[in-house]
């Protein structure tokens, strides 16, 4: 245990290694805490969109992941129809989409944090904070696996511990669930079918036939090493805090297992577990002088896929950058961080979780859904629609899809009454 860092981590997920990594490589003294002791398993699809390998890609990782099973996009099914939605080509990122199991990943971005001279803390949890001020952290107070609570003096901290932040909610983060967010739940499957093609069922209906606002996902793994397939497998429902989503996660996806079964030649459904998804930068008090909230903490989630490896990463990354930028600003990150996430993020978000929260209104998916999928346009509707889904629009993009989706954001942002981070 080190008496002081020039950069304590909160969490070893993939915004706390992927932070660790950059900082190390850049020369700081970091070291980064986990609660729990790796490898450890942590709710989640697994899967792993274009924007997230190019991510991985930076930091020299995207092979490890793609090395083990690839996909080439979206095949999307409900409403009487199914589309195929390959990931676009010839944009800024590649064509290809990959999935693995976080237990695996996470090790995989952590030993490489490790690797590029961060100093892993794992079995340590965070369990208090000295502030000097409202605006600084001093010291962070660890619990080690010893049950002995130690200090360490920190130059900065970045806040990575996930949906429900208790460091966070110690420095004042406030979740707003007024805004759309996701309770979903995965399993792991045997299948013998060999897949290279994502799989979304956007008609989520429950044992009693009710369509849910949210989707059911396969996502394959690749080969199990013993002949066979596995895929992760769950689904999630979109909520807020005025129309919770009235399901059982984790009955709905036992349901959804059983009308999928024998397409996919199914085993049981095995590890189910449920959490919950903080989406669209619906939270406050992300930063301080000299710390800030990245990846989940930082309800970096985008609420249309429920993607949060990328933004953790990418978060990760702006933060560091930044932190590094400007060292002597007194201001610190207190006004930056929020800004640079709105920056990046504000409109694109600021629209997704308006059209996740419209899924949310009684009525209104049965009535739009049919002239999705089912409908003579489904083809060229749904390939747009998978782009926009996954935020694979960026600035340099000048076609007419991009161009409206990028206004629709600019219109959607201005209209906020409260922006994200706000
Ligand atoms: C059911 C489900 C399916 C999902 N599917 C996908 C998907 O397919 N693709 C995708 O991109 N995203 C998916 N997501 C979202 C994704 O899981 C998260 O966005 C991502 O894990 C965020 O990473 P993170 O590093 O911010 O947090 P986490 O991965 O949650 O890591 C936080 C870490 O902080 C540690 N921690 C917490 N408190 C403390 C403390 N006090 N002291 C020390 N350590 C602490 C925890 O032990 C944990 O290891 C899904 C989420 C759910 C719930």
């Amino acid at each position: 245990m080190p008496a002081g860092v020039d950069l304590l981590i909160v969490g070893g997920g993939p915004a706390g290694s992927t932070a660790a990594a950059y900082a190390a490589a850049a020369g700081l003294e970091v070291a980064v805490a986990d609660a729990r002791a790796f490898p450890r398993d942590k709710t989640c699809g697994d899967g792993l969109t274009p924007r997230a390998l190019a991510e991985l890609d930076r930091l020299g990782l995207a092979g490890a992941v793609t090395g083990r099973v690839v996909n080439r996009g979206l095949r999307l099914h409900g409403f009487g129809g199914s589309v195929t939605a390959p990931w676009p080509a010839g944009g800024a990122f590649p064509a290809t989409g990959s999935a693995m199991p976080r237990a695996e990943f996470d090790r995989l971005l952590l030993d490489h944090a490790a690797a590029a001279g961060a100093r892993i803390l794992d079995g340590h949890e965070v369990v208090d904070l000295v502030r000097p001020s409202l605006r600084r952290v001093s010291h962070a107070l660890l619990r080690g696996p010893d049950g002995e609570v130690r200090r360490v003096a920190v130059d900065r901290l970045l806040v990575a511990d996930g949906v429900r932040s208790p460091v966070g909610r110690l420095l004042g983060r406030v979740w707003h669930r007024d805004h759309v967010f996701g309770v979903a739940a995965r399993s792991y499957c045997a299948t013998g079918r060999a897949e290279e093609w994502i799989h979304s069922h956007l008609e989520l209906t429950d044992a009693e036939g009710r369509t849910l606002p949210g989707y059911g996902w396969i996502f394959p793994l690749g080969a199990d090493g013993g002949g066979g397939q596995r895929v992760n497998l769950g689904c999630g429902a979109l909520a807020t805090a005025g129309r919770p989503a009235r399901a059982n996660v984790k009955k709905l996806l036992r349901h959804y297992a059983g009308r999928v079964r024998a397409e996919w030649g199914l085993g049981e459904p095995e590890r189910v577990t449920s959490a919950l998804l903080p989406m669209g930068g619906a939270v406050s008090g992300v930063a301080g002088v000299n710390w800030a909230l990245i990846g989940d903490a930082a309800a970096l989630v985008n609420p249309l896929n429920g993607e949060g490896i990328d933004y953790a990463m990418e978060s990760a990354r702006l933060a560091v950058h930044r932190m590094l930028a400007a060292p002597g600003d007194p201001d610190g990150l207190t006004h930056a961080w929020p800004a640079l996430l709105r920056e990046h993020y504000g409109e694109s978000f600021s629209l997704a979780r308006r059209l996740a929260g419209l899924l949310t209104r009684p009525g209104f998916l049965p009535a739009a859904g049919p002239l999705t999928l089912g409908a003579p346009w489904a083809g060229p509707l749904m390939g747009a629609a998978a782009r926009l889904m996954g935020n694979l629009v960026t600035e340099a993009d000048r076609d007419l899809v991009a161009r409206t989706w990028r206004a629709a954001g600019r219109l959607s942002a201005a209209a906020e009454s409260r922006p994200p981070w706000a």
